[in-house]
């Protein structure tokens, strides 16, 4: 079946490439499908640069933009048990876990319809000149690539093609090589709902291939990417040259900050959640838990105690609490990591090597993995693992918590836990993060902003600022 949607069509890849596609939690192949090279790529920004230039969509009102929008939220969910299987075997994440992502992704649809079809982003400037009419309009960007991770493969996706419809945008969506299933399922309720041809267009496809060539064309206004630092800065570098619009989700080295009078149960349960939650590929993971010397002990026993006992297995599985990793070498990656933190001085508290359980033989299963005694050099503490993995440092007091928190060049989340409100709010004001949770970890809302400060990246989505992204001001100014 034909698989890269261009110009309203699906097509096959023009160089006749496929790619098969194995669920991490045992190997088995879910599918072949199409993989785009440049030729493709090219046919498919040639689409979404006519769609833009003669298509109906940039001008359609935006009452209309908006409620296309919530018929596709309505369409997500209908189909929501098909969506939540597909992203499974795709990433071999609980199958709860992608129910409950799919619940989150039809309420960023439905955000963004909500915000669209009350329109109303267009200002009167008030110049004190009575014969002056001066107001802001915006309108959209234009041909946007949009190219996305494997960890949560549709959200992601939702949380860029849902505000660049609503301002009016057209698209060529790149999602990652290894979990292409929802986006093609997107493309066809996005037809269902009643979207223009070309307006929406997918090439799958390895990075290099299927997504450089976005991220250089002329024809292309702007690059929304999420994915790793090392990615991230080489599509700024290739977006340079057309200067086109670029923002960036990138990775995050999260601390997570428990004070000696946190509130000790809470405190555990939502460390494991911080940094476990999806196997730790999650780019907003509490992987470094800073404990305050007092509690350090007793905190992480209880911790461990509760780690080791997490059980592992596949998407379907409803004893398991954790996952596979998504491929053979992003295991290996954690596991170097874990050797390098080792050989550096951290103390290994549990996990650290494969399961040996036989039914979980052809999956990629590491299992959570807590390291002691860690400091602020380790390339373990440093670096972004994207693993089952936890380092803990210790702090004395407040000041030197900020300090470690702020000690990275990332920049994506963090959480403080205290029953001291001043405490918190204080130390949640010095952290230098996009979001940053009081007694919490993980909770977002479409409503609020979603980004990153320093190395996590610019830019944001969700909230309105994540509709502006994928909006362009303009000042018209008639002289009466
Ligand atoms: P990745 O950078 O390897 O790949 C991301 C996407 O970019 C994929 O679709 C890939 O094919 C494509 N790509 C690779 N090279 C490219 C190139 N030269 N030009 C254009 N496209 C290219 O990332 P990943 O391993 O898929 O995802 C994990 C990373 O994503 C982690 O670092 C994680 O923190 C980050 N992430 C960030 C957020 C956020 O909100 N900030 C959310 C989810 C994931």
């Amino acid at each position: 079946m034909p698989e890269l949607f261009i110009g309203g069509k699906w097509t096959t890849a023009a160089g006749g490439q496929v790619r098969e596609i194995r669920c991490p939690a045992d190997g088995t192949l879910v599918a072949t499908v199409d993989e785009a090279g440049t030729e493709d790529a090219s046919a498919a920004i040639e689409a979404a640069r006519d769609a833009f230039d003669s298509g109906p969509w940039p001008g359609t009102p935006s009452a209309e933009r908006g409620r296309l929008l919530l018929r596709v939220a309505e369409l997500l969910e209908r189909d929501k048990a098909a969506f939540a299987r597909a992203e499974s075997l795709d990433t071999g994440k609980r199958l709860v876990e992608s129910e409950y992502d799919m619940d989150d992704i039809a309420n960023c649809f439905r955000y963004f319809g909500n915000v669209t079809a009350a329109g109303g982003t267009d200002r009167v400037v008030h110049t004190g000149d009575p014969g002056v009419d001066s107001r802001v309009v915006h309108e959209p960007v234009g041909v946007c690539a949009l190219i996305t991770p494997w960890n949560y493969p549709l959200l992601q996706t939702s949380w860029k093609v849902a505000p660049a419809l609503g301002a009016g945008n057209t698209f060529v969506l790149k999602p990652s090589e290894l979990t292409p299933h929802t986006a093609i399922m997107l493309m066809r309720l996005l037809t269902e709902a009643g979207l223009p041809d070309g307006v929406a267009n997918l090439v799958l496809g390895a990075g290099p291939t299927a997504g450089a060539p976005l991220t250089e064309d002329p024809r292309v206004d702007m690059v929304s990417f999420t994915g790793g630092l090392v990615t991230g800065r080489r599509i700024m570098a290739a977006a340079a040259p057309t200067v086109k619009k670029v923002a960036l989700e990138l990775g995050g080295k999260n601390p997570n900050i428990v004070f000696a009078d946190a509130d000790f149960e809470s405190a555990v349960d939502y460390a494991l959640t911080a940094v476990f939650l999806h196997s730790g590929q999650v780019c907003s993971a509490g992987a470094r838990l800073l404990v305050q010397d007092e509690l350090h002990d007793s905190f992480v026993d209880e911790l461990v105690r509760r780690a080791k006992a997490i059980p592992m297995g596949g998407p379907f599985d409803e004893h398991a609490r954790t996952g596979p990793l998504i491929s053979a070498a992003h295991r290996e990656k954690v596991e170097a990591y874990v050797a390098a933190g080792l050989a550096e001085g951290a103390v290994l508290r549990c996990g650290g090597t494969r399961p040996t359980d036989p039914e979980l033989r052809d999956g990629f299963y590491y299992p959570p993995t807590v390291l002691d005694d860690c400091a602020p050099g380790m390339s373990v503490v440093r670096d972004e693992s994207f693993g089952p993995v936890l380092t803990v440092e210790r702090f004395r007091d407040e000041e030197e918590a900020v300090a470690l928190a702020n000690d990275t060049v990332y920049g994506l989340t963090g959480a403080v836990w205290s029953q001291d409100t001043g405490r918190g709010q204080r130390v949640a004001s010095r952290l230098r993060a996009g979001t940053v949770w009081i007694n919490d970890f993980h909770p977002y809302v479409p409503q609020a902003e979603w980004g990153g400060m320093k190395q996590s990246g610019f830019g944001r989505e969700l909230g309105p600022a994540g509709l502006a992204e994928y909006q362009e001001a303009k000042h018209v100014w008639r002289n009466l």
